[in-house]
């Protein structure tokens, strides 16, 4: 009987989503105002991102109200698929 076959399959090329919202409990961005430097926060639970391309960097767009400022930050939201079953596991 042949052996079966593992294969390790990285992804570090960007995939793309077709999740219209995607949310991310708990996850959040915080910069400071470049004017009045208090903490602004970008919480990725309650403002999703809409189709993100994974592995691939993006611009997102923090709002300070008090000061009416927008800070363009740039993230990346990685993905990767890893193999955790070992050779003569079932
Ligand atoms: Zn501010």
């Amino acid at each position: 009987m042949r052996e079966r076959r593992l294969v390790v399959v990285n992804a570090p090329k960007p995939i793309e989503s077709d999740t219209k919202r995607f949310y991310m409990k708990g996850a959040f961005v915080e910069v400071d105002c470049v004017k009045c430097n208090r903490p602004v926060k970008l919480d990725l639970s309650e403002r999703p991102l809409s189709y993100p391309v994974f592995n691939k960097a993006f611009v997102e767009h923090i709002y300070c109200e008090d000061c009416d400022i927008d800070m363009p930050v740039k993230l990346i939201l990685n993905l990767s698929l890893e193999l955790v079953t070992r050779k003569g596991e079932p």
